[in-house]
């Protein structure tokens, strides 16, 4: 049930789900030997939930527990929980929550065990589901755009695996910062990956581009509802190995996660992006996207309610699979 509490409430109030139990979020504690705290050995999700016409949903559950499975398959985790109980475990989450617009989180990792680097045999997953209040994408980097810088992309070769070894990510986020830009966009050899924690399309003519879905960045959830929502709509989606010459050259760069949603670079490397009325603007082609997009997810939130009834009854999360 949505309560009084906005969505500036304190976050340390929040609950979470670790190891069959639900623990106020600022006592939940795991062990010093957990391998996601030693090696990074884990993967995670972060799904968005907003209240969209009265219902408050996630957008895009399943789809985002189907690349946690593929992030598990990829690194040898057995799934702890069927497809029908993440998705009661993620209801039971929001609706522990006042808050109206939340980021629910879900991190695994392989487990406790003597520090040693091969797989160890016998141990139990980490299970760890939180939440926490997901403040208003501000209006300003809606109306006006974004910055953003370029970088060589420096990181690992399956960036694909939704892992929680962030460290990349994370010095090119800080790195987007200490340019007093919003996000680093990254190249490898010549060619657009992604952005630290998003998507990056281009759009030129008319056309949206997006790199294809290659070991070298994460098959975003929210870049698929663009490609979707796009070709819905009869635009022409062209997914294919974008030059850096592409970004200069670009009417609208367009920036995309669960977080952030739908976001113009209207700058990049300090050069305005595209030309004419629209140069250092978000163009016609994000105002639209984002108008869509927005439809979109009230469509996924009437989906979700539907197919949440039809669950009702189903396991409960806490029950683990024998
Ligand atoms: N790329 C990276 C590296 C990310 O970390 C994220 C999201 O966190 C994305 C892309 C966007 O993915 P999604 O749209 O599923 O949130």
């Amino acid at each position: 049930m949505v309560e009084s509490l906005s969505e500036g409430a304190d976050w340390q109030s929040a609950t979470c789900y670790l190891n069959d139990e639900w623990t106020p979020l600022i006592d939940a504690k795991v062990s010093v030997l957990d391998r996601g705290f030693i090696f990074g050995d884990g993967v995670y999700e972060v799904i968005s939930v907003d209240t969209v016409g009265g219902i408050r949903a996630p957008f895009r559950a399943q789809a985002h527990f189907a690349r946690l499975q593929r992030s598990l398959d990829a690194i040898r985790i057995d799934n702890p929980l069927r497809l029908e109980q993440w998705l009661q475990l993620t209801a039971e989450v929001i609706e522990r929550h006042p808050w109206p617009r939340q980021l629910v989180y879900v991190q695994i990792t392989r487990g406790v065990a003597k520090r040693d680097h091969p797989f160890p045999a016998g141990i139990a997953p980490t299970v760890f589901v939180t939440t926490s209040p997901w403040p208003p994408i501000p209006a300003e980097q809606v109306e006006r755009g974004i910055a953003a810088v370029t970088h060589a992309d420096e990181r690992w070769l399956h960036c694909d695996i939704k892992s929680t070894s962030l460290l990349g990510n994370v010095l090119m986020k800080q790195y987007a910062i200490d340019q007093s830009a919003s996000e680093t966009v990254m190249l490898r050899d010549g060619f657009l990956t992604e952005g630290s924690s998003t998507n990056v399309s281009v759009i030129k003519n008319g056309v949206i581009a997006m790199p294809p879905k290659t070991a070298q960045l994460l098959p975003g959830i929210t870049v698929d509802g663009v490609a979707q929502i796009a070709q819905q709509h009869g635009v022409s989606v062209d997914v294919r190995p974008i030059a850096a010459s592409e970004l200069k050259a670009a009417d609208e760069i367009l920036l995309s996660s669960s977080g952030r949603e739908l976001l113009a670079i209207v700058s990049l490397d300090g050069a305005a992006v595209g030309s004419g009325a629209f140069s250092g603007k978000p163009g016609p082609m994000y105002r639209q996207m984002h108008q869509w997009f927005q439809q979109a997810k009230l469509e996924d939130a009437r989906s979700w309610v539907a197919q949440r009834d039809a669950h009702r009854g189903a396991r409960r999360p806490t029950e683990r699979i024998a």
